[in-house]
């Protein structure tokens, strides 16, 4: 659908009604499209650079008056007449991007904006010709976001790809993490494919209405034909004279073998649940498990529930077990920073849902106002400033001052419980560790009596409960490990065996790095998904850099076929290059600077897992292949033509 195609159904009161509650910078540029007027730019009611936790000032009610009276008359005229299109030149959508961020933004998110906006979206990938592409095969791994948005651009390609999954339907992390309380915590309305937009019932909807999306996406695209469900790719070995992958599966019919084109491994950094390295954690008697296998089947009504963890996980379950629970003992070794949002489980409104399905052009800005809001805005806090000679407490003025937001944020959502306040803030700098976000539900439920939260470290896991380092003992009916992910340990654990038969892990050695997050050198025509440094810890949501990097490897793939090769290889200074710049670019963000724990680093204290710079910088450098950073192979004459995903002969 064009925006402009968008059939207004309303009533005068309707529409009078739902503009209410619109927000009035993204109102504005939808009537610069509609009314083709940019003098509604008006430089004094441009929103402020954003403050977290700021609200930003109202505006004062006459411009509110005049722009919705406006916006009425437009949306009338438009559902009755039809709208006018008023072509948006490049220079004035960086006024009106400026305009609704409230910010000089450079010339670079211009095309980025165009594509979002659906302006001129970049087109999509033409079919390959069929006689290059009928017989190149994909495995793709993993069934989750990535894996079918993966299969979804293979598609496009008119290349064959099987998914692998190892669950038994799609949605991946949205699948297993079914713990109560689990939604998402970035805004819906970037957490979401760009192409498939969804009439969310929440700003941050819950578990089980992501997983219906990514359900609905598989079945709307066609894609479970091509998936194997119940099946885990337990090795791959590339083949230098065939330059193919012999990929071994398990799955319903016992272990199999496969051959493969390409990989593109989809597996998400967070699907292998971590235990802690705490003695005796078998020993427990009663009930356990992790939060990422929850076991429903256990109640907790009435029972002493030891919890270990306050990460994102944890903070979501444990309001939800204290419900429940006669006694809730939290072990917490590092307080998250979490910031207040009043909205996150609020549903969207009638006149909120009526405004982004109907008016032209609302529901692009809405969603652009919560990509700069929800991420590319927040990364002014993250970045440490050298002048700033701290580190320890915050890494920047911005950092301090949001520093001191959170903490008052803290100290009025557990006001009257000094000894809470104490405990549960932070020494470290906002945005070292994945920051959180509430409205004040998570911290009422520490408030209660019959919760206690512990700081001393844990000793030892025992046959009735646990003991820390105190010596105190703890009994519990049931203990839920909210301890996260073996998150450094990318593609684990798939024994990958690259051109020289060396082994990824090998490689790596718990320090994964790629060229662009995507390829490596020695492991041919290898695409990782959600690869090393592709993370986030504040800025955004981690469907855009899925989108981005299989946006790069459909590039990579046109290439290889349109050539005619069989395989490209990363080139190693490239891959050194880019990583490098990486590793000098993580120290300037505070989750690099700070010496704070944190998953987005491995033993050594490097960061494995993020993304250091912008999201649009990560967007224009997946925009296109550059053939030099490639070794290609043709296709050599033992290479099997038409290798397909035919069962290995032996
Ligand atoms: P996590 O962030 O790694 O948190 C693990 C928690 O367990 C931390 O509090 C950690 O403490 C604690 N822990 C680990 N070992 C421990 C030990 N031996 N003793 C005491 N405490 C211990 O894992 P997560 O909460 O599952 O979240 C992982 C990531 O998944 C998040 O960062 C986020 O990206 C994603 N996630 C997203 C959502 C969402 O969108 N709604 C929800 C859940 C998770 P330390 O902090 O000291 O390490």
């Amino acid at each position: 659908m064009t925006e402009l195609s968008r059939a207004i159904n309303a009533s005068d009161e309707e529409i009078e009604r739902a503009l209410q509650h619109a927000h009035l910078p993204s109102l504005i540029n939808v009537l610069v499209h509609l009314t083709g007027d940019a003098t509604l730019l008006d430089k004094s009611i441009k929103p402020l650079p954003m403050t977290i936790g700021g609200t930003p000032p109202p505006y004062p009610e006459e411009i509110e008056n005049r722009i919705r009276k406006l916006a009425l008359e437009t949306l009338i005229h438009g559902r009755d007449h039809g709208f006018e299109d008023h072509p948006v030149e490049e220079s004035l959508l960086l006024e009106m991007i400026n305009f609704i961020t409230g910010v000089e933004l450079t010339e670079e998110y211009i095309p980025y904006a165009l594509d979002e906006l659906n302006i001129a979206p970049v087109a999509k990938e033409q079919p390959l010709d069929s006689s290059k592409a009928n017989d190149f095969h994909v495995a793709i791994v993993g069934g989750g976001m990535s894996g079918l948005l993966a299969g979804i651009r293979m598609q496009e390609l008119g290349v064959q790809y099987t998914i692998f999954e190892k669950n038994a339907d799609v949605g991946g992390t949205w699948y297993e993490n079914r713990y109560p309380g689990c939604r998402v915590d970035s805004p819906n309305h970037v957490y979401s494919y760009s192409f498939k937009p969804k009439d969310w019932p929440q700003h941050f909807s819950d578990q089980n209405t992501l997983l219906g999306y990514f359900q609905e996406t598989a079945d709307e695209y066609g894609l479970r034909d091509h998936i194997r469900f119940e099946t885990e790719v337990s090795s791959l070995r590339y083949d230098t004279d065939t330059s193919t992958w012999n990929i071994e599966v398990n799955g319903p019919n016992g272990a199999e073998s496969v051959v493969a084109n390409a990989v593109i491994a989809a597996t998400g950094q967070l699907n292998r649940p971590k235990m802690p390295d705490i003695a005796g954690v078998e020993d427990f008697q009663g009930d356990w498990f992790h939060s990422a296998e929850w076991d429903h089947s256990v109640s907790m009504a009435g029972k002493r529930v030891g919890i270990i963890g306050t990460g994102a996980s944890a903070f979501q379950f444990t309001p939800e077990v204290v419900k429940e629970a006669s006694d809730v003992t939290v072990f917490m070794r590092t307080p998250p920073w979490v910031a207040t949002n009043p909205i996150y489980h609020e549903y969207i409104t009638e006149e909120v849902h009526w405004l982004l399905n109907q008016v032209p052009y609302y529901q692009s800005w809405f969603r652009f106002n919560m990509f700069w809001t929800s991420g590319e805005g927040l990364l002014s806090f993250a970045r440490c400033d050298d002048s700033w000679n701290d580190n320890i407490q915050s890494v920047s003025p911005a950092n301090q001052k949001l520093r001191e937001i959170l903490t008052k944020g803290i100290e009025t959502h557990l006001e009257g419980r000094p000894d809470l306040i104490e405990k549960l803030t932070p020494w470290y700098p906002p945005a070292a560790k994945r920051m959180l976000i509430d409205n004040g539900h998570y911290y009422r439920s520490l408030k209660q009596d019959h919760v206690r939260v512990v700081g001393d470290p844990i000793d030892k896991i025992n046959q009735t409960g646990l003991q820390t380092s105190s010596g105190e003992q703890f009994d519990f009916d049931v203990i839920v490990y909210g301890t996260g992910f073996s998150a450094s340990k990318i593609l684990f654990p798939m024994r990958i065996y690259g051109r020289d038969g060396k082994e990824l892990r090998e490689t790596w050695d718990e320090d994964p790095r790629a060229y662009l997050g995507v390829t490596m050198p020695n492991y041919p025509n290898f695409f990782c998904l959600y690869g090393p440094n592709t993370n986030i810890v504040v800025n955004g949501s981690i469907i855009f850099f899925s989108e981005c990097e299989m946006h790069y490897v459909s590039k990579c793939l046109r290439h290889l076929l349109e050539n005619g090769y069989a395989a490209m290889d990363c080139r190693e200074e490239p891959f050194k290059d880019y990583n490098e710049e990486i590793d000098a670019s993580s120290l300037k963000m505070a989750w690099g600077a700070s010496k704070v724990n944190a998953w987005y680093k491995n033993a050594n204290g490097r960061v494995t897992q993020n993304w250091p710079g912008s999201l649009v910088e990560f967007w224009h450098q997946m925009r296109e292949l550059n053939p030099d950073d490639y070794e290609f192979f043709e296709a050599n004459e033992k290479m099997v033509g038409t290798a397909g995903l035919e069962p290995a002969t032996t």
